[in-house]
C-alpha cells in the first residue's frame, strides 16, 4: 500500500555542532513543520515576476547591444529574407492581458496536468494525490565566505512522488531557484521517469544562489553544508541528487563525501549511489556526462526517420550551451546536421554557414560563454529566436517559448533539452502553426536514464563499458519515443498530453494495484 504525503521519521538533520542550535530553531524548522508552513504557501496564488535570465554583468551586457547596433547597420536581415526558410508561417503574437497575473511554473504544471488527466479520464483518487507534492523540504543553513563573514543561504528539496520508487532529481544553483521552481520540476521528473520505464520517483533541488559569485572553496563549503542539512532526507535508497544547472559532477562528489561521512564507517561503500552524475573515479558512469545530449539526439533521430528526413540535410539552433546544449550540438554535428545559432547567457552568436560545435565548446570553456565567439556574426535574443532553421533545441532555462516569442520561431521541430522551455499559451501557438514539439520529459530524459544505470552499477559493484550504456539508452530512448507517439496517435492528441498520459497511466495503474494506506 502506498503511503503518499507522509514524511519519514528519524531524520538526522544539521543539529549535531551546539552552537548551530539556535540557527535551527530560527532558520532550521523540521520537515514537518515546514511542510505545513508550505502547504499554507502554496495555496496562495504565486505571482511570479521576476526574469528566468538570471542577472548579467554590466560588461557581459555590452556585446549584446553592441550586436544590436552593428546588425542593424550591416544590414544582417538574413532571418527575414532567406528563401529558404522551413515552410511555417509566422503567426502576430496573441494580445497579452496587461492585467492578469502570471501563472506561477508550478500552475503551468498543474494546467499541463489537468489537460491529460481529462483527456485520459484518470481516477479521480489518484488525480488529487498527483496533484501535490509528497515533501517539501527548506533548509536555511550558514556558511563562512573566504573573508570570513557569514552568509546564510537557502536550499530546498521538493519530493514530488515516490510511488514507483526511491526519488530522484537534479539540484540547481541559480539565483531564480524558489519553492515553485523546484515544485514543478519535481513534478516534471515523476512524470520523466514513468514515461522513461524506470523505477524512480520524482524530486527537485537547490540554493538559491549565484555560483559565479563565490570561489570553488566557498562553493565546496555552501555544497557541503547544503547535503549536511538535508541530512537524511536524501539517501541511497530514498532521494538520490543529480547535477543540473550549475552543478556538476564535483559538486556531485562533495556531497557523496558529506553524506558518507554521515553513515557508520563499514557502510560508507554502500552508499555511494547517494547522488548520480558522479566523477567516473569516484562511482560515476561512463556516459553520464553527454547523456541528456544524448537522449536529445536520439529523439530527434527518431523525429528525422518518422519524417523521412536526413540529419545531414538539417540545421538546428541551441540555447544554452552548457551540459545538455554543448552535448546536443556537438553529438548532432556529429551526425551531419548543421548548427547555425547558439544563445547563452552571455549573448548569441549566429553563422548560417555553420558554427563548428567543438571549436565553440572551447571557447565557451576559456570565455565562460559564447560571448566573443569570432565564427560568426553577434545577434540579439529576438534574432536568435527568428533565426530559420530546421530544429529548434532549448537547452537553458525555462519559460522562453511564450505566447510572445512562438511566433517567431522558423523551424519544424523543438526538441526541449530543457525542462519547461515552453509555457502552454506558448505550445498552443507552436501547435496552431504546425511546428512539432518533443515534450521535455520524453526529450531530455537521457539524463535519469543514464543515472538510473550509474546507480545500478554501484549497487551491483559493477561498471559498464560506453558502448553498453549508450546501447541501453539509446533503447530506452526510443522505446519511450514509440510509446508517446502511439499514445497521441491514440488519444489524437499533442505529443506534451500524450507524454503525461503515458506517465499517468502508469502511476494510475500502481496505485490501483498498491490501494491507498491504511
Ligand atoms: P548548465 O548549467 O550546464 O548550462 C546552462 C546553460 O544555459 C548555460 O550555457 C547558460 O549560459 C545558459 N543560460 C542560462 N540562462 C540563460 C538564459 N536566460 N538565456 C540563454 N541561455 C541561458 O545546465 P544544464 O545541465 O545543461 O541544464 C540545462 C537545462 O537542461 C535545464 O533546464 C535543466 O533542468 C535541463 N536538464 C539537465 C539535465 C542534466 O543532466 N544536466 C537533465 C535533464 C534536463
Amino acid at each position: 500500500m502506498l503511503c503518499g504525503g507522509i514524511g519519514r521519521p528519524g531524520k538526522k538533520g544539521a543539529s549535531a555542532m551546539a552552537w548551530e542550535t539556535p540557527m535551527k530553531t530560527s532558520m532550521g524548522m523540521g520537515k514537518q513543520e515546514q511542510t505545513a508552513e508550505l502547504e499554507g504557501e502554496s495555496t496562495m496564488p504565486n505571482h511570479r515576476t521576476k526574469s528566468t535570465r538570471p542577472p548579467v554583468s554590466e560588461d557581459a551586457k555590452e556585446p549584446i547591444a553592441r550586436a544590436r547596433t552593428e546588425s542593424d547597420t550591416t544590414g544582417d536581415t538574413t532571418a527575414r529574407h532567406r528563401t529558404d526558410l522551413p515552410s511555417v508561417p509566422a503567426i502576430p503574437a496573441p494580445a497579452v492581458e496587461q492585467t492578469a497575473p502570471r501563472r506561477s511554473l508550478y500552475q503551468d504544471v498543474v494546467l499541463q496536468f489537468d489537460k491529460a488527466a481529462d483527456l485520459m479520464g484518470l481516477d479521480p483518487s489518484v488525480r488529487r494525490i498527483l496533484a501535490k507534492p509528497e515533501n517539501e523540504i527548506v533548509v536555511n543553513f550558514p556558511v563562512r565566505r573566504d573573508n570570513g563573514q557569514v552568509e546564510v543561504f537557502t536550499g530546498y528539496r521538493v519530493q514530488h512522488n515516490d510511488a514507483l520508487g526511491p526519488f530522484k532529481g537534479g539540484l540547481r544553483y541559480h539565483p531564480n531557484v524558489d519553492i515553485d521552481e523546484v515544485r514543478a520540476l519535481a513534478a516534471w521528473m515523476t512524470w520523466k521517469c514513468a514515461i522513461a520505464g524506470i523505477p524512480f520517483g520524482g524530486a527537485k533541488g537547490g540554493i538559491q544562489v549565484d555560483p559565479a559569485r563565490y570561489s570553488p572553496a566557498e562553493l565546496e563549503r555552501i555544497t557541503r553544508r547544503f547535503a549536511f542539512a538535508l541530512g537524511d532526507n536524501i539517501g541511497p535508497e530514498y532521494d538520490i541528487p543529480a547535477p543540473d544547472v550549475n552543478t556538476n559532477a564535483q559538486i556531485m562528489a562533495w556531497i557523496m563525501d558529506t553524506y558518507l561521512a554521515t553513515v557508520p564507517t563499514h557502510e560508507r561503500h554502500k552508499n555511494v549511489h547517494v547522488v548520480t552524475g558522479k566523477p567516473i573515479e569516484s562511482g560515476g558512469s561512463q556516459g553520464r556526462d553527454k547523456a541528456t545530449g544524448q537522449g536529445v539526439v536520439y529523439c530527434i533521430q527518431q523525429w528525422a526517420d518518422d519524417h523521412k528526413l536526413k540529419l545531414s540535410d538539417l540545421t538546428f539552433t541551441v540555447q544554452g550551451y552548457g551540459n545538455v546544449g554543448s552535448w546536443a550540438a556537438r553529438l548532432l554535428g556529429k551526425l551531419g546536421a548543421k548548427l547555425v545559432a547558439v544563445e547563452d547567457v552571455t549573448g548569441a552568436v549566429r553563422n548560417l554557414d555553420g558554427l563548428d560545435p567543438e571549436v565553440l565548446l572551447e571557447h565557451v570553456r576559456s570565455h565562460g560563454g559564447v560571448r566573443k565567439y569570432s565564427g560568426g556574426q553577434w545577434i540579439d535574443h529576438i534574432d536568435f529566436l527568428r533565426t530559420p532553421a530546421d530544429i529548434f533545441i532549448p537547452a537553458a532555462m525555462e519559460r522562453q517559448i511564450t505566447g510572445e516569442t512562438a511566433p517567431w520561431l522558423a523551424v519544424r521541430l523543438v526538441a526541449e533539452g530543457a525542462n519547461g522551455p515552453t509555457e502552454p499559451a506558448g505550445d498552443e501557438v507552436l501547435r496552431a502553426r504546425g511546428i512539432d514539439v518533443i515534450p521535455d520529459v520524453l526529450c531530455n530524459a537521457g539524463g535519469v536514464i543514464v543515472s538510473y544505470f550509474e546507480w545500478l552499477q554501484n549497487k551491483r559493484s559493477e561498471s559498464w563499458e560506453l558502448e553498453e550504456v549508450d546501447t541501453k539508452l539509446r533503447k530506452k530512448m526510443f522505446s519511450a519515443y514509440e510509446r508517446v507517439k502511439a499514445a497521441a496517435r491514440e488519444h489524437r492528441t499533442d505529443w506534451r498530453t500524450a507524454a503525461y498520459i503515458v506517465a499517468l497511466s502508469r502511476l494510475e495503474k500502481v496505485y490501483k494495484d498498491r490501494g491507498i494506506f491504511p
